[in-house]
């Protein structure tokens, strides 16, 4: 991991600025034996261009053969040893929603859910109902009262919502009561410790609430709650990297982590385009930041949908938008992906993924001649731990001072 020690010794206020490009879930495989992976199929001028003229390699996000979340991907990029810094996702959810969590706080993620006359769960995502419906039903549920405990929620998306408790001698841990499958009843909060013993009982006592409230609401009708967690007090960039960083992201989730980390998240629409994103990079770099991460999605999500073709059109256009991230003059841009997806697994995986370091000024140029996997593994770079990319990001941005004498 980044040395944030190290870091705040060595990090200077001024220097070059940088954009974190990260695709979600960019690297994959080949489709078919001998075939080639998304990346690699893609038209990709513009990206090829930086591979030609930068550095690449292949990251590591956690370690050889573990397949992460995203969260504890982001964190890796960020520099969090994410086996160290492990991030709970109610807290996850509540700082990607905007709500405000101190330390002591319990956040869980909600999902709402169908459940039939004898309390089994038939749906665990209630048919992924409208985030108007899901408003609706927050709402309602807003006038459940439990002594002693404040209760905040707030609506994500769909069928998902955040829950926070706040009052004295919460804990967070505490059982999740999703039971994960369909044809059982959910489950009962525990107490994973004594001292949770009073947050369990509050959790049980608001769940067998929200049962009353929603006994007439179809299909969502239930609650499942998990990730319980609290405000994990992470370091800051300001603080480590001495960086002004910004978050241009369109899911809830990637604004949550940017928030942990101490960026602030600009403001985004759900149907941004890689163009809007990088225009709204432009719009940061105006505003005086010189730290900008840029989340895209579309990646991972085709690629969970197991469609090969739509994510190589997602890398297309993220290629022909790249221009307006270029006119911006850059000092480092970073073009990476937090993990891999690969359209064969429909799901994340262990897979290194590949990554560009472009800076004109610092960077030496490796010999390779196009972004992808099996080019990236012959970079400059080779084989690293997505932990040192800050620290390299730092350096090629000239924002480190020189270590001893
Ligand atoms: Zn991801």
């Amino acid at each position: 991991m980044a040395n944030f020690d190290l870091m705040r010794r060595l990090t200077r206020p001024e220097g070059g600025r940088i954009i974190l490009l990260v695709m979600d879930g960019l690297g994959g495989l080949p489709i078919e034996p001998g075939g080639q992976t998304a990346l690699e199929a893609a038209e990709t001028p513009n990206l090829d261009k930086l591979a030609v003229e930068g550095t690449t390699g292949l990251t590591i996000p956690i370690a050889r053969g573990i397949t992460p979340g995203s969260g504890p991907a982001h964190l890796a990029l960020f520099g969090y040893d994410p086996l160290r810094y492990d991030i709970g996702r109610g807290i996850l959810s509540a700082f990607g929603v905007g709500l405000h969590v101190d330390v002591g706080d319990v956040a869980a993620r909600g999902n709402f859910c169908t459940v039939d006359e004898n309390g089994i769960v038939t749906d665990r995502r209630a048919g992924r109902i409208p985030t108007e419906l899901n408003a609706r039903l927050i709402e309602k549920m807003r006038s459940i009262e439990i002594p002693g405990v404040e209760i905040v929620l707030a609506t994500e998306k769909e069928h998902r919502f955040v829950l926070v408790l706040r009052g004295d001698g919460l804990d967070y841990s505490v059982s999740d009561t999703d039971p994960q499958v369909t044809g059982k009843p959910p489950l009962e909060a525990r107490a994973l410790k004594p001292e949770a013993e009073r947050t369990a009982e509050i959790v049980n006592e608001f769940v067998s609430k929200v049962r009353q409230v929603l006994k007439d609401e179809h299909p969502a009708n239930m609650v499942l709650l998990r990730g319980f967690a609290t405000d994990p007090n992470l370091p800051k960039f300001d603080d480590i990297y001495k960086l002004k960083a910004a978050c241009v992201a369109v899911y809830p989730m990637y604004k949550g982590v940017s928030r942990l980390v101490g960026m602030d998240v600009l403001e985004t629409d759900a149907h941004d385009t890689p163009a809007d994103e990088f225009r709204r990079v432009a719009k940061a770099f105006e505003d005086g930041y010189d730290f900008v991460f840029c989340h895209v999605k579309g990646t991972d999500s085709r690629g969970e949908d197991g469609d090969f073709e739509a994510k190589r059109r997602v890398i297309e256009d993220v290629d022909k938008a790249l221009p307006i991230l270029l006119e911006l003059k850059p000092d480092v841009l970073i073009v990476t992906g937090d993990h891999s997806t690969p359209a064969s697994y429909k799901s994340h995986s262990w897979h290194p993924v590949p990554l560009i370091l472009w800076a004109p000024a610092t960077h030496l140029p490796d010999r390779v001649e196009r972004f992808g996997e099996r080019a990236c593994a012959n970079g400059g770079l080779g084989h690293f731990q997505a932990t040192d990319l800050m620290p390299l990001a730092l350096a090629h941005a000239d924002r480190l001072d020189k270590y001893g004498a």
